[in-house]
């Protein structure tokens, strides 16, 4: 089929698919975080952080209460994540291995669909941002503080998952009934725990907190600092396995 950039995509060729995080892996800074922090102060965020540790926020609270107290509107919101957004090396080249190949590619993110869409709008020629499937959570702004909208809720607690919200089980549930026998899945924060247990092969961010939890719960995981060796392991994937 043909797309805007009339790139012709080889979309019958689907037994890989790739699901991707946005904050601290498509980008070098999570810009959640950042945007919590120059809205609502760092001591603010560090206390939810805190929260969650200590088990008394689960994925989805978090990720509501770091925006909680945010009044500013979209335009400001959006223009300080732009400002704050950098591509992490590699992520424009992985994106193309997977449409050369025809693997759908999935961006999930637990943040929030306006700042993700910007940024990947910014930074992103049109030929591959076309190619990629934005799922993400929504900002519902206003005076009083900004509410976040789960789409994937519904989805990701009739797949088993009560606490992300948006779970990337969701993604990888899409991609499987698209055709894609193996996912691979790249991530690295709290919100990508389901990830690596549902996806076939996982990419965890050199020392983040996904990298983390491989390795204190035995689960096999490639580290990364860029993402060139996941275009790697794209494009080399062996096709019709
Ligand atoms: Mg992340």
């Amino acid at each position: 089929m043909r797309r805007p950039g009339g790139a012709a995509y080889k979309r019958a060729v689907t037994e890989l698919a790739v699901v991707c995080d946005f904050d601290g892996t498509a980008t070098l800074l999570d810009l959640g975080d950042e945007i919590s922090r120059h809205f609502c102060g760092s001591e603010y965020l560090a206390l939810q952080k805190k929260l969650f540790l200590e088990g008394k926020l689960d994925t989805r609270s978090i990720i509501q209460s770091i925006y909680t107290p945010i009044r500013a509107g979209e335009a400001e919101v959006v223009a300080f994540a732009l400002q704050a957004a950098k591509l992490r090396p590699g992520f424009p080249e992985l994106i193309a291995a997977a449409r050369d190949r025809g693997a759908p590619f999935y961006l999930a993110s637990g943040g929030l669909r306006q700042y993700v869409e910007a940024v990947i709008a910014a930074h992103l020629a049109p030929a591959l941002r076309g190619y990629v499937q934005v799922r993400a959570n929504e900002a519902v702004f206003s005076p009083g503080g900004l509410r976040v909208e789960f789409p994937g809720d519904a989805q990701s607690r009739a797949l088993g998952c009560k606490v992300c919200g948006s779970c990337k089980r969701v993604a990888i549930a899409e991609a499987r009934r698209s055709g894609a026998k193996y996912v691979l899945g790249i991530g690295d924060g709290f919100a990508d725990r389901c990830l690596v247990k549902f996806a076939d092969r996982t990419f965890a961010r050199e020392d983040s907190y996904l990298h983390r939890y491989c390795r204190e719960n035995h689960l096999d995981c490639t580290p990364f600092t860029d993402l060139f060796g996941a275009a790697d392991a794209v494009r080399s994937w062996p096709k019709g396995t």
